[in-house]
């Protein structure tokens, strides 16, 4: 993509109105647009970015079996009255509307409920289990806190998978391969070394129930770590019962501030008990099905990667998220050598399928290095007399400062 082309705009200030970090660089970076408080649009770099978190997540739910789909966002009254989860006095985000035909919706904040209906008319026999979908959804939750910036939206992207099993020990198989798959997906974003499996509270679901945990200063949550063992504790479980149950000691824990990117809890068989979905099993006998949810959180996730890797420059991705692997920087003019070599090794690249951001603006180069330090792209090809004169180009890798003297072969061999 020509730079020159790019309708959004970076800027210098910090936007007032925004507290932390991963917002205040994404919105001066023009990756996403605030409407309101934790309300916020994605814009074409942003999507770029987010869609390919977007596509390790699915890649790692069909390698465990996932099927995708996609539910409707209007949810329908009258089912979550079945399982008390309509009623504001015990589910307090909710945004609802009313219908002109008459009725009341509300946009969806999870969907354990139209999916275990739609089961019902697809899983009647043990021959139909088990089954998992999943989906990339927006979700909506009127939530009161407002600080993270994308990590905690009012509308926000979530995957949630949720499985179908005969009994527990199907459903514990899968949740095994479902925290394998979570791991991958950490590793894969580069946050692995610092995400911790953590015991928390399961609300009203189970006592126990795991979260991925990131240790981030802008985090809402306080995990104890253990840092031999690689698991940690949630604050909200903390106590001499829960340790022993775990196995862990308080001596060996560390406290760090975190939050929550990913989250796999088992349901047993409360939702398919209240919406009714059984099966028959080999005797004919009809039972409930066992079922767990598994939810990962994109946008969030989007977020935490500028908030751990960014530096007093800007935004630093890693690779496999990018929007763009290289940020070609001409410091040519219209029509002079630099800016011929500039063009053709863009066309070499586009040719190559090599993801490039081509500034090809006519500003002064300390301009463009400013907005590529923001933008942060994981290497920056710079292009000047230099490179025009020797075929050598300067490419610079963001994250560290290194630069190294590449020529055209070498930068077109890179991998993608
Ligand atoms: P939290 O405790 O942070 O509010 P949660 O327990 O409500 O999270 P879930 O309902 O299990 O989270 O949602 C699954 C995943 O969706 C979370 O692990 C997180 O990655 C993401 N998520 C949840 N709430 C938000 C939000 N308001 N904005 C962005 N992502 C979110
Ligand atoms: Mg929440």
């Amino acid at each position: 993509m020509r730079h020159s082309q790019l309708f959004t705009k970076t800027r210098r200030e910090t936007p007032s109105d925004e507290v932390a970090k991963n917002a205040q660089l994404l919105m001066r970076a023009g990756y996403i647009h605030k409407e309101m408080a934790g309300v916020y649009s994605y814009l074409p770099l942003g999507l770029r970015t987010l869609n390919r978190i977007v596509q390790i997540i699915r890649e790692e739910m069909d390698a465990i079996g996932g099927q995708e789909l996609v539910m409707s966002a209007l949810q329908d009254k009258e089912l979550w009255s079945r399982t008390d989860r309509w009623d504001d006095a015990k589910v307090d985000i909710w945004f609802k509307t009313l219908f002109k035909s008459g009725g009341e919706t509300g946009l969806g904040i999870t969907h354990e409920e139209p999916l275990t209906r739609i089961m019902t008319e697809h899983i009647s026999s043990y021959r139909d289990l088990p089954v998992y979908a999943y989906q990339f959804q927006n979700k909506f939750r009127n939530e009161l806190r407002a600080k993270a910036g994308i990590m905690r939206g009012k509308e926000f992207l979530m995957k949630d998978l949720y499985s179908f099993s005969r009994n527990e020990v199907e459903h514990a198989d899968f949740y095994t391969s479902a925290r394998e798959a979570y791991r991958k997906v950490f590793r894969r974003l580069g946050i692995g070394d610092w995400t911790y499996l953590t015991f928390a509270s399961g609300g009203i679901f189970s006592e126990f129930s795991e979260e991925f945990q990131t240790i981030s200063n802008a985090g809402e949550d306080t995990i104890y770590i253990d840092e031999a063992k690689g698991i940690a504790v949630n604050k909200e479980v903390m106590s001499d019962d829960s340790l022993e149950k775990l196995g862990l000691h308080r001596s060996s824990l560390v406290e760090r501030r975190a939050i929550e990117v990913g989250n796999i809890f088992n349901l047993g068989t409360r939702f398919s008990e209240k919406l009714g979905l059984t099966y028959a099993d080999e005797q004919g006998v009809s039972r409930p099905v066992v079922m767990g949810c598994y939810g990962i959180g994109p946008s969030r996730l989007m977020g935490v990667l500028v908030e751990t890797l960014a530096d007093e420059k800007g935004i630093v991705w890693p690779a496999v998220v990018a929007p763009f692997r290289y940020h070609l920087v001409s410091l040519g003019h219209a029509g002079d050598e630099v800016s011929k070599v500039a063009d053709e090794l863009y066309a070499d690249l586009e040719k190559a399928g090599i993801a490039t951001l081509y500034d090809d603006r006519d500003l002064r180069a300390g301009e463009k290095f400013a907005d590529s330090d923001l933008l942060g792209m994981p290497y920056r090809i710079v292009v000047g007399k230099d490179a025009a004169a020797t075929g050598l180009f300067e490419v610079v890798e963001r994250a560290t400062g290194a630069v190294a003297k590449r020529s055209r072969a070498e930068i077109l061999a890179a991998p993608q």
